[in-house]
């Protein structure tokens, strides 16, 4: 599927289908907290942006959300909107920035108390790791195949094995290597 052509009202359906888990995560906790933090915008922010929200959809997706929150409408223009302009090359040096990928969310910026950022694989406890995938319809046997890869350290060979279990596929036929990509190759699987 051709990125560029996503509505905001996707947005939910697409988390749970096509996000790897470090997005579906930063997801389910924006619409629970309404507010993520510096590091899970950016990491999050880029990531919609890669799978084809322009900025206009992107000023809205993160207003509609903050302004449920603490947030008003005054403040997040004042607070907010400017760095997500400045993600999308509009403020500043118009760097335009790229999605992070796997290897950069997980070496750089580690999550602390409170933060939603980070690979679920490499930087969460793995009795956590397990109640989300849990959570996530992955089978026991499943959850034990991801847990000992989480063990030897490959977090995208487990990330990829996530991928597997959750699609019905024996091998995802490609090397997993940006959160941007997994959710391409989920499309690609899910509508052909
Ligand atoms: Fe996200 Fe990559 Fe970690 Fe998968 S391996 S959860 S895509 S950072």
């Amino acid at each position: 599927k051709s990125v560029g052509k996503v509505s905001l009202e996707q947005i939910d359906s697409l988390s749970v289908r096509s996000f790897p888990p470090c997005m579906r995560h930063l997801h389910e906790a924006l619409r629970e907290n309404h507010h993520l933090r510096h590091g899970g915008r950016m990491q999050y922010g880029l990531f919609l942006k890669g799978v084809g929200l322009t900025l206009d959809q992107a000023l809205q997706f993160w207003r509609s959300e903050f302004i449920r929150g603490k947030v008003d409408h005054d403040k997040f223009d004042k607070a907010y909107s400017y760095s997500i302009r400045h993600m999308f090359g509009k403020e500043g040096k118009r760097t335009d920035y790229t999605p992070y990928s796997c290897v950069k969310v997980i070496l750089s910026n580690a999550p602390s108390q409170g933060d939603h950022h980070g690979c679920p694989f490499r930087h969460s406890d793995p009795e956590l790791l397990k109640q989300r995938l849990q959570a996530y319809k992955v089978s026991p046997s499943g959850i034990t195949q991801v847990l000992e890869l989480v063990m030897g350290m490959h977090f995208q060979l487990a990330c990829q094995k996530y991928f597997e279990l959750t699609h019905n596929v024996e091998d995802a036929g490609f090397s997993l290597n940006h959160p941007n990509q997994y959710f391409v190759e989920s499309q690609r699987l899910l509508t052909g």
